[in-house]
């Protein structure tokens, strides 16, 4: 398994409970938009828990991203995450990753699983004319959790919807993502999905988009 020792040059909260780290890239590195590898504090009691999280950044920046939701509820590796700073090391090891890009469609993302589809975008983004075609709807819990919503309005514009299931927002739609809301927004089921979220959002999703027409072929998801 390989292992690589960066160095974290930046980091900053996005949001109340998400984290953007900037790190070393390695001589060459490379990924597929959509891929993640696991990774781990390099840190004695931390080296071996290894957690995966999604590449961000292009492939052209000086530097790899990641943006990680933090969780202060118990002491894991997103929580520690939360108190490592700049000049600290992370071990990345192998890079994995079914979700890539297929074609136009509708991406739909429940909170952190949103970014692998934030490489996909800007990747999308950086060749001008790739992103038309292609729809988010982000579901998160309020407006206060969206992550990036001033870059994703940017590249995507009226494409971009937001769905929120706990805060009524006035001129966004407050509910969950079920059959009616899918047959109410979307109009051709024949097109790609992607969907990438908690494991019970991505189950409860693909099991709608299948029984409304998609596909085993057409729906991409972290396998
Ligand atoms: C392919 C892939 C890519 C991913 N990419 C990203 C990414 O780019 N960014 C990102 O933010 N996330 C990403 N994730 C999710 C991320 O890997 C997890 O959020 C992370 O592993 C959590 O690690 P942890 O040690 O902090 O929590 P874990 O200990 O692994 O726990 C995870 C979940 O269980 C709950 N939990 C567990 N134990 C307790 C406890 N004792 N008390 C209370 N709650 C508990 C936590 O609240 C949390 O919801 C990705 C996941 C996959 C599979």
């Amino acid at each position: 398994m390989a292992e690589i020792v960066v160095k974290i040059l930046e980091c900053w909260y996005i949001s109340h409970d998400v984290k953007c780290f900037r790190v070393e890239k390695p001589k060459g590195f490379k990924f597929i938009p959509g891929q993640a590898t696991d990774v781990s504090i390099n840190l004695p009691e931390w080296k071996d828990k290894l957690r995966p999280f999604s590449f961000t950044a292009l492939n052209e920046w000086p530097f790899l991203e990641f943006i990680i939701k933090i969780y202060d509820d118990h002491n894991g590796v997103t929580h520690q995450l939360g108190k490592t700073n700049a000049g600290a090391e992370l071990i990345l090891h192998d890079t994995f990753g079914s979700i890539q890009y297929k074609g136009p469609g509708i991406f739909i993302a429940g909170g952190a699983g949103i970014t692998p589809f934030i490489a996909i975008f800007r990747e999308l983004n950086k060749q001008k004319k790739l992103l038309p075609g292609n729809a988010l709807i982000f579901s998160n819990k309020t407006a206060h959790d969206i992550i990036l919503a001033e870059e994703l309005a940017k590249m995507l514009g009226p494409a971009f919807i937001n769905v929120f299931t706990r805060q009524g927002v006035i001129g966004f739609r407050e509910r969950r993502i079920d059959r009616e809301y899918l047959v109410e927004t979307i109009r051709d089921f024949s097109q790609h999905f992607y969907v990438c979220g908690p494991e019970i959002f991505v189950k409860d999703i693909v099991e709608l988009l299948l029984n409304l027409g998609a596909t085993a072929e057409t729906v991409i998801i972290e396998k």
